[in-house]
C-alpha cells in the first residue's frame, strides 16, 4: 500500500543531472507559502500579489536591458513562447500564418502553432548547433509573423546570433522573439553584446523558476511595448479590472510572489555569483569528460552534452542519475543550482566503475 500524501517526500535533486529546474531559494519558499491563496490572475481583488507581480515584471526587464519592460509572470516558458507567438500571428496582416525558428528551438513552438493554426518552419542549425542565419533568412516569406531565437537551447546550452536573426525579422518586417527561459538569467554575465533594447526583439521568454530560483511555477513573458499585450488581452467582464492578457485563468500567486522575492534577493549579485560558479563547473566537468576519452560539446552556457557509448547510457540512470538525450543521442548535464562538484565528482566516480576504469 502507498504512504499517505502527507508521508511521501518529493524526488532529491541529489541525482538529478537534466532538469532544468532546481531548488528554489529560501526567500522564494517563504513567500510563495505566503501567498499561495493569491490570485493574480484577478489583481482588482488580490493587489498585493499584482505588485509583486509589477515588481517581479520590472525585474525581468532589468535583467535582459529593458527598462520599460510589459509582460506578466507565466506558468513557465511553454506559456510565454504560446503568448510570443499568439501576439505576432495577432498583430499582424491577414498573412501571419507561419513562423521561422531553428531546430534547436523548445517543442513549445510546436504546441503553439498547432493551437494557433500556423505553420511552424524550422531551419537547421550550423555545425555548433546554433541558428543558421543564411537559412532561416531563406526560411522567411511574406505571410511570416515570427522569427525565433534561442537564448540557451534547450540540448546544447547554445546562444543563438541574436542581432543577426533580429537583423533578418527587421529586413523582412517580421517580429523577432528570444526564447532565454533558461538562459535568460545567465546572459547578463557573458560576453553578448545584444541585449532587449538594442538588439530590436520585441518578446522575450525568461523563466524565473529555472536559474531564477523561483518556485515552479513561475515563467515570463516580457514585451516591448504595450500593443503586445493589447493583442493578446480578452475583456473579463466578472473581475474587478476590464481585461487579461494571460493564458491562464487563475495563476499561481505562489509563483508570482517567489519570483518577486527571488530577484529580489538575487539580481544581480547572486545571480552573477551563480553564473561564475556553474560556468567554471561545467567547463571543469567537460574537461574530465573529454581526459576520460569521451566527446563532451564544448559548453557555452553551463550545460554539457557527452556521448556515452552504450551501454553506459542506460546503467547510470540504472543507479538512479536522472539523465535525459538530446534528439543526437548524447547525455544532457545542465549545471543547475542545485549541482554540485561535489555531485558530479559521484557521478564521475560512477561512470568511471561502470565503464571499468
Ligand atoms: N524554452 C526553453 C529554452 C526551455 O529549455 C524550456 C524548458 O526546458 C521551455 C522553453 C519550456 O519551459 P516550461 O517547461 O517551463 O514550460
Amino acid at each position: 500500500m502507498q504512504p499517505s500524501v502527507g508521508e511521501r517526500r518529493p524526488q532529491s535533486f541529489e541525482r538529478v543531472l537534466s532538469s532544468m529546474c532546481t531548488e528554489p531559494h529560501p526567500a522564494a519558499s517563504r513567500a510563495a507559502e505566503r501567498f499561495i491563496a493569491s490570485n493574480p490572475g484577478d489583481p482588482g481583488t488580490y493587489d498585493a500579489v499584482a505588485d509583486l507581480e509589477t515588481e517581479a515584471v520590472a525585474a525581468l526587464g532589468e535583467l535582459a536591458g529593458l527598462p520599460e519592460a510589459h509582460g506578466y509572470v507565466t506558468s513557465g516558458g511553454t506559456e510565454a513562447n504560446v503568448q510570443a507567438v499568439h501576439a505576432a500571428r495577432n498583430l499582424g496582416n491577414a498573412g501571419n500564418s507561419n513562423l521561422v525558428a531553428p531546430e534547436s528551438a523548445h517543442f513549445s513552438f510546436s504546441k503553439a502553432a498547432e493551437l494557433l493554426g500556423m505553420e511552424l518552419r524550422t531551419v537547421p542549425t550550423d555545425g555548433d548547433h546554433r541558428a543558421d542565419v543564411d537559412a532561416v533568412a531563406a526560411a522567411v516569406d511574406d505571410d511570416t509573423a515570427l522569427v525565433v531565437g534561442v537564448a540557451g537551447s534547450t540540448e546544447y546550452g547554445r546562444v543563438d546570433p541574436i542581432p543577426e536573426l533580429a537583423a533578418v525579422a527587421e529586413d523582412a518586417g517580421t517580429r523577432f522573439h528570444v526564447d532565454a527561459a533558461w538562459g535568460g538569467f545567465y546572459l547578463p554575465f557573458t560576453d553578448h553584446e545584444w541585449d532587449f533594447a538594442d538588439a530590436a526583439v520585441d518578446t522575450l521568454t525568461v523563466d524565473p523558476h529555472k536559474v531564477g530560483r523561483a518556485v515552479v511555477p513561475a515563467g515570463g513573458l516580457l514585451a516591448r511595448d504595450a500593443a503586445t499585450l493589447d493583442a493578446l488581452a480578452v475583456e473579463t467582464p466578472y473581475l474587478e479590472t476590464p481585461s487579461q492578457a494571460s493564458l491562464t485563468g487563475t495563476r499561481s500567486g505562489a509563483g508570482v510572489a517567489s519570483a518577486a522575492a527571488a530577484l529580489a534577493e538575487l539580481w544581480p549579485a547572486g545571480y552573477r555569483a551563480e553564473y561564475e560558479r556553474a560556468a567554471d563547473l561545467a567547463a571543469w566537468f567537460a574537461g574530465e569528460l573529454s581526459e576520460r576519452g569521451y566527446r563532451a560539446v564544448d559548453p557555452e552556457l553551463p550545460l554539457v552534452a557527452v556521448d556515452l557509448p552504450d551501454p553506459l547510457f542506460d546503467e547510470l540512470r540504472e543507479v538512479g542519475w536522472r539523465i535525459t538525450r538530446t534528439g543526437a543521442g548524447e547525455a544532457r548535464v545542465v549545471v543547475m543550482p542545485h549541482v554540485s562538484r561535489e555531485r558530479l565528482e559521484v557521478f564521475l566516480g560512477t561512470l568511471d566503475r561502470l565503464a571499468g576504469t
